[in-house]
């Protein structure tokens, strides 16, 4: 009998990447463009010629597909296999997904939102590896989280947990989020948040190596760029970080105090700052925990970067 394996998909809005894996190493992966102007049946056929693909990679290594996971930027019923609704991709609204690919492709089919699916890769076989009680957060231009408790992924009663990025650090005066509240963690720790301070810093002449980077860089300003000055030196650039920091730690200390986890996994763009960002964050969490869950807490990157999302699917396929 050959050995098994599974295939995790990364439905991201723009690409659709899938890979082959076992035991949560990557043996192979094919890519797609993500079928957004298509119909629901169309991208069924999208994902479905993927997996065929890899089901043959895996023959050739004598490995058998024993199933299939995705995480989708969006809300699943993780227990129907649905797509409720997607932002990048209206088509995707009430969409049967695992039901539909199942029935082309003949493999069991699960999945979860993008950042459960990652919290999976991070919890079986990254940073979170061994941890019960674990919060994994990932900042991009949206902040999002993923629960887990008891080993477990904690869905809610109505399947929405781990609004994280929509959480109210201002309670007045905030900036307006894209949920339509003010004042959400998002709206002063996500990507957008880190350019616009950028910018404000360079505009008032207090980031010098910044504006240095950014002339190399083609005047193309990313958090990377950011995180690379403030460790070349510049004292504005480590300041934005405090200051992004200080909000992460903010919202960070109401979940030690809440929830009580042994590890906070942070991934995403801005993990890259290291130290710069998970510094203030934990002088935050130590200030405002209390000091029982705060001692208890470990902080650390993610571990399996952009591959922890087509890793988690797959160990999201392997689920009973
Ligand atoms: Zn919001």
């Amino acid at each position: 009998m050959s050995a098994s394996c599974q295939i995790g998909f990364d439905v991201g809005g723009t690409s659709l990447k899938a890979a082959l894996v076992a035991e949560g190493q990557i043996l192979e992966t094919v890519s797609a463009e993500t079928p957004v102007e298509q119909s629901q049946a169309e991208a069924v056929a999208v994902m479905a010629d993927l997996i065929e693909q890899l089901k043959k990679a895996a023959a050739q290594r004598d490995l058998h597909v024993t199933g299939v996971g995705m995480g989708i930027a969006g809300l699943v019923d993780y227990t129907r296999g649905y797509v409720i609704t997607a932002p990048n991709l209206p088509n995707w609204k009430d969409f049967s997904l695992a039901e539909q690919l199942s029935a082309k492709v003949g493999l069991g089919v699960k999945l979860d939102n993008d950042v459960r699916a990652m919290a999976m890769g991070e919890l079986a076989y990254g940073a979170g590896r061994g941890a019960r009680h674990m919060l994994c957060l990932t900042v991009g231009t949206g902040v999002g989280s993923a629960i887990i408790i008891n080993g477990e992924i904690y869905r809610g009663a109505s399947l929405t947990a781990g609004e994280f990025g929509h959480v109210m650090v201002i309670a007045e005066g905030g900036r307006s989020c894209g949920c339509g509240n003010r004042g959400c963690l998002e709206t002063v720790a996500g990507t957008e948040a880190i350019l616009s301070l950028g910018r404000r810093y360079l505009e008032r002449g207090l980031a010098p190596v910044l504006a240095e980077k950014l002339t190399q860089n083609g005047g193309q300003l990313t958090p990377k760029l950011i995180a690379e000055a403030a460790l070349a030196g510049d004292m504005g650039c480590v300041s934005l970080w405090n200051e992004i920091g200080h909000w992460l730690g903010i919202a960070l200390a109401g979940a030690v105090n809440f929830i009580n986890p042994e590890q906070i996994v942070i991934g995403g763009g801005i993990a890259q700052a290291g130290a710069l960002l998970f510094d203030p964050i934990q002088r935050v969490i130590q200030f405002h925990a209390f000091e029982r869950p705060a001692q208890a807490v470990k902080l650390m990157p993610a571990a399996l970067g952009a591959e922890a999302g087509m890793i988690g699917a797959a160990a999201l396929a392997q689920q009973a």
